[in-house]
C-alpha cells in the first residue's frame, strides 16, 4: 500500500460493489454517485474502508454545491472546517439537512477519494478545485459531513475512499 494511506485507520479492503450498496439517496442522486464512482474505476482505483478522525473529517474538501438554484459552495470548493454558515442565504433546504444531520447518532458512510478524481464533466462541481493528492474529496455525502462535523461527540464516522 502507498504511503499516502499511512494517515488512515483502516478498516478493510473493499470492493466496487460495497460501496454502491451503500448510498442511500434518491434515484437521481444514486445515479450521479455511480457516475462518479465509475470514473474512480477509470482510474484504476481500489476502496478502502476507513475510520476517521474528527480533524480529518474537517479537512474533506467540498466541490461547488448548488441547492435549489443557490449556490451555496463556489466553484473553488471548501474544506468541511471552513464551510461558511452565512452562505445559506435564503435557502433553509440546505440548512436545515445540514442541521438534522448534525443532530443524529444515525451516522451512515461517506464515500470519498483520495486526491482529485479526473476526467469528471464541468457541471459536477470538481473541474474548479485544486487537486493535492493527499487530501480527500467528497464523492457523496456533503450535507453529513458538514452536519457530523458540527456534533461535539464522537460519534465514528466511516468513510468508503477511492485509493
Ligand atoms: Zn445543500
Amino acid at each position: 500500500m502507498c504511503n499516502n494511506l499511512s494517515m488512515f485507520k483502516i478498516i478493510k479492503l473493499c470492493e466496487k460493489k460495497d460501496v454502491i450498496n451503500s448510498i442511500d439517496s434518491s434515484e437521481y442522486k444514486k445515479q450521479r454517485v455511480i457516475e462518479l464512482i465509475n470514473l474512480c474505476d477509470k482510474e484504476n482505483r481500489q476502496w478502502l474502508y476507513i475510520e476517521l478522525t474528527r480533524e480529518q473529517l474537517g479537512e474533506i474538501i467540498l466541490p461547488q454545491h448548488i441547492h435549489n438554484k443557490s449556490e451555496i459552495i463556489d466553484i473553488y470548493g471548501v474544506k468541511v472546517k471552513d464551510f461558511n454558515y452565512k452562505n445559506f442565504g435564503k435557502n433553509c433546504e440546505c440548512k436545515k439537512s445540514i442541521n438534522y444531520f448534525s443532530d443524529t447518532n444515525n451516522i451512515s458512510t461517506l464515500i470519498l477519494s483520495l486526491g482529485k478524481i479526473k476526467g469528471v464533466n464541468i457541471d459536477d462541481g470538481y473541474d474548479g478545485l485544486h487537486n493535492n493528492p493527499l487530501k480527500l474529496y467528497h464523492l457523496d455525502g456533503l450535507h453529513r459531513m458538514l452536519g457530523y462535523y458540527k456534533q461535539s461527540n464522537n460519534n465514528k464516522v466511516r468513510a468508503y475512499i477511492a485509493w
